[in-house]
Formats: structure tokens, C-alpha cells, sequence
């Protein structure tokens, strides 16, 4: 029996990105100049970047949303299984995840780390969230790693009878974890931020559970570095995806 790994925190890697503020300039300015390359769209953005500001502010706010297709980031993420359930709503989004069927999974399992609100108030669609009590804190972790040991030790039992991967794991609850590539473009990683982050100051308040917010955060720390320009017009306009 292997040792189960307990977790509380999400993956998110960026494996390959081609992603930039010129790639929106490059694609908007085709419907006033004809064509353009790559790289006159870089040599006017060095030359003029407060009129780059402004055309991608104005794309965001008019809600003009095919320029801020033509990029494309991948991103390595490993969470548990009931995370993946949520990010893969998000059809725009190319994914591939770890196979249950062809690979023996291995025993790592979320449990809510300490600082994880648990008890709900409010109402549904717009639930807020609380501290536990440390009892409350404490069943939470206890039940949590009772269950997912006890779910992977059944799981252990039936390989080693000779019992199918793709049978033996309908035994192993939602908090064990995958992993994906998953591929977005801004347009739609704008979709999956205003949906999958919690903000005062949006246009458009979502109440996401938690821990898909913990990769979004991570997500959008990934692309606010390589789409500054982009990313600033999106908060300043109320975090819509155009
Ligand atoms: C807080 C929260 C609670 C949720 N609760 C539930 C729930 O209880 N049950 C549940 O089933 N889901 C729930 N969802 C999932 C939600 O309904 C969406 O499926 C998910 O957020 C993906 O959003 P999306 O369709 O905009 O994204 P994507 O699938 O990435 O689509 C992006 C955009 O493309 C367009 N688009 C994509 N596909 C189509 C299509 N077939 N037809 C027309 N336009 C399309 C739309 O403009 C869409 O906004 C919840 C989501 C959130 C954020």
C-alpha cells in the first residue's frame, strides 16, 4: 500500500503560451488597415503604446471579442476530481486528463486546509461562506482522510484481485486528484475568470465554490503577467469577457 498524500492547495503550471497585448492589436487593426504582421503590430505598440491602451480598452468595452482570440495558453493543473467536474462546464477550453482506465491512479486526496470557510449562510446562487468552529474544522479533516483511505485501500483490494482499473476505481471519492492540460484562449479565460472568481467590483458577481477559484487565481496571475494591457482593461471594465 502506498502512502496517501493529503493536499489542500491546487497545481497550476503554464507549459506553453502564445499570448501577448500585440496579438489583440494585430487582430483588431486588420479591420481599418488591411493586413499586418507580427511584428509592425510590436514595432507600434513600442511606438505608441497610450493609443494600444485605448483600442484595447475600447474592445473590452464595446464587448468587440474575436480579437481576443488569436493566442492560446496551456496550462498544466492538478486538482481533485469534483474541481475538474466544474472547469470542464467551460467548453471553449481544450482539455486531456490522466486516464483512470489506463493508469493505476495514484492515492493523493484534498482535504480542506485549515483556512477554508465552512459553513454557508445566504441563499442559494449567492451563498457566503464562514469560518468553522475547530470542532467543525476538525470532523471536516478526520472524515475526510477516514473516508479516502478506507475508498483507496477498497481500490488497492480489487487490483490485486485482478479486478479492472476502469472497475476498481468507481470506488474513489471526488477529492482524489487529476491532472489536465487544459488550453484557453484570453476570450474565453475571460469567461472562466468572471465565472470562477469572487470580486466585489464586477459587473457581474459570481459566487464560486472555492477551490475552482484557487486554480482560477492562479490562472489569472499566470496571464495578467503575459497580457498586462489586456488584463487591466478586463478589471476596468467590470471583468465581463467581451
Ligand atoms: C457559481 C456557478 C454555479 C453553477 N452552478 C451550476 C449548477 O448548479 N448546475 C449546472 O449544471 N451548472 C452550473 N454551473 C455551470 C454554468 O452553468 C456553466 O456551464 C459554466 O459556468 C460554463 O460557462 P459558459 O457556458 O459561459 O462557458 P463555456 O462553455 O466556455 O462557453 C463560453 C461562452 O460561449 C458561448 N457558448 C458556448 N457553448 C454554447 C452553446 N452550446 N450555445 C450557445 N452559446 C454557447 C456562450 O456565450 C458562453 O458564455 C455553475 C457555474 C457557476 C460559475
Amino acid at each position: 500500500m502506498p502512502d496517501i498524500e493529503f493536499r489542500s492547495d491546487m497545481t497550476v503550471e503554464l507549459v506553453r503560451s502564445s499570448a501577448h497585448d500585440s496579438d489583440v492589436l494585430f487582430a483588431a487593426r486588420v479591420s481599418t488597415q488591411g493586413e499586418q504582421t507580427l511584428e509592425s503590430a510590436e514595432a507600434a505598440t513600442e511606438a505608441d503604446p497610450k493609443r494600444d491602451r485605448g483600442l484595447i480598452n475600447y474592445l473590452m468595452r464595446d464587448r468587440h471579442g474575436s480579437p481576443f482570440e488569436h493566442n492560446s495558453m496551456t496550462f498544466y493543473v492538478q486538482a481533485p476530481i469534483f474541481v475538474f467536474r466544474e472547469f470542464m462546464r467551460h467548453r471553449i477550453a481544450s482539455y486531456n486528463e490522466e486516464s483512470g482506465r489506463y493508469r493505476q491512479l495514484t492515492p493523493v486526496f484534498y482535504v480542506p486546509g485549515a483556512d477554508r470557510n465552512l459553513v454557508q449562510v445566504g441563499k442559494p446562487g449567492a451563498y457566503d461562506f464562514l469560518p468553522g468552529t475547530p470542532e467543525q474544522t476538525a470532523l471536516t479533516a478526520e472524515e475526510v482522510r477516514t473516508v479516502s483511505t478506507a475508498a483507496f485501500e477498497s481500490y488497492e483490494r480489487m487490483l490485486e484481485a485482478g479486478v479492472a482499473r476502469e472497475v476498481a476505481r468507481i470506488v474513489l471519492p471526488l477529492n482524489i486528484y487529476s491532472s489536465m492540460y487544459v488550453t484557453m484562449n484570453a476570450r474565453s479565460l475571460m469567461n472562466f475568470l468572471s465565472l470562477r472568481t469572487k470580486r466585489a467590483d464586477t459587473h457581474f458577481p459570481s459566487f464560486p465554490q472555492r477551490e475552482i477559484e484557487m486554480c482560477a487565481e492562479k490562472m489569472e496571475d499566470i496571464w495578467a503577467g503575459l497580457m498586462p494591457l489586456t488584463y487591466q482593461a478586463f478589471n476596468a471594465n467590470g471583468r465581463v469577457a467581451p
